[in-house]
C-alpha cells in the first residue's frame, strides 16, 4: 500500500493544510484538504472514509463537489458513523451552507453517497478490508484499519489514545504503522486533555504500557505554530511526524 500525505496538520496557515491521506490515489482518509490535490488526482477517489464531523476533517467536500462537474468519474462514496454523516448532513448539505449534492446529478448518478458504518464493522472494497474503531474525541469519533495483502495500517482520526484501542490493535497481525494525533506540545497538557488530543508525552506513556504490536508510530495533526517544540520532544521518544507530500510504503 501506498500511503500519501495531502495535509496532516490541525489547523492550516501558509504551506500547511488540514488533515487528508491518500491509499493508493483511490481511498481518503478524511478531507480536510483533498481539493488541493490537481483534478487529475481529485477524479481518482472513489471512496472518502471521515472520522469525524470536524470541519477541519470535512471542509474540501465543498469543493470537490463543485470540480465534479468539470471532472464527473462517478459517484463518490462518503463512509462514516452515523453521528458524522448526521452531521455532515444538517449542517452542511443542507442547501442554505452547501447543496445537498446527495442529490444532485451528473450523467444520472449522484455526487456523494454516504454510507452508513458501524463500530466493528468491516467494509470490503477490494482488495482492501476497512474496520473500523471507536475512538475517543469530543465529538463520536471513529479510526479505521485498513488491510490489503499480507500489511495494513491504522489511522486514528483526532483523539486520545486510551489502553483499550491499544490492546486492541496488539493483536493486529502485519501491523505496519499507526497513525495518530499528537496537537500540542508537552507544556500544553491541560489544553489537550480538554480537547481531547495528545501530547507527545501522554501518548508514550499509554504506548508504552499497552502497545504490544511492532508497529511504527506516525504523528499527525500537530499545530504548526508549535512545530519547533513538536519535533523536538518527538524526536527524543524517537516517533516519526508526517509531513505534506510524504509518501510512505506500508
Ligand atoms: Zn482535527
Ligand atoms: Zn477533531
Amino acid at each position: 500500500m501506498k500511503l500519501k500525505v495531502v495535509g496532516c496538520y490541525g489547523t492550516e496557515e501558509n504551506g500547511y493544510l488540514s488533515t487528508s491521506f491518500l491509499i493508493d490515489d483511490i481511498i481518503a482518509l478524511d478531507a480536510g484538504s483533498l481539493s488541493s490535490l490537481d483534478l487529475k488526482h481529485q477524479r481518482k477517489i472513489k471512496q472518502i472514509f471521515l472520522t469525524h464531523s470536524h470541519l477541519d476533517h470535512i471542509k474540501s467536500l465543498a469543493p470537490l463537489t463543485i470540480n465534479a462537474f468539470s471532472s464527473f468519474n462517478g459517484t463518490v462514496n462518503i463512509y462514516g458513523i452515523e453521528d458524522t454523516l448526521h452531521s455532515l448532513k444538517k449542517h452542511i448539505l443542507n442547501n442554505q451552507i452547501w447543496p445537498d449534492f446527495c442529490r444532485i446529478m451528473i450523467n444520472g448518478s449522484p455526487i456523494f453517497a454516504l454510507k452508513k458504518i458501524k463500530f466493528d464493522e468491516t467494509v470490503d472494497i477490494f482488495p482492501y478490508k476497512v474496520t473500523v474503531f471507536k475512538t475517543v474525541h469530543s465529538v463520536p469519533s471513529a479510526g479505521y484499519l485498513i488491510e490489503k495483502g499480507d500489511s495494513s495500517l491504522f489511522y486514528s482520526g483526532d483523539g486520545i489514545i486510551k489502553k483499550d484501542l491499544l490492546v486492541k490493535l496488539s493483536k493486529v497481525k502485519n501491523l505496519k504503522a499507526l497513525i495518530v494525533d499528537v496537537t500540542f506540545n508537552n507544556s500544553l497538557n491541560e489544553l489537550a486533555k480538554v480537547s481531547f488530543h495528545n501530547t507527545p508525552k501522554m501518548l508514550k506513556n499509554v504506548v508504552d504500557k499497552y502497545y504490544k504490536g511492532d508497529g511504527k508510530f506516525y504523528i499527525y495533526h500537530m499545530i504548526p505554530a508549535y512545530l519547533k517544540d513538536l519535533k523536538k520532544e518527538l524526536k527524543e521518544i524517537d516517533y516519526l511526524f508526517l509531513h505534506q507530500g510524504l509518501v510512505v510504503k506500508i
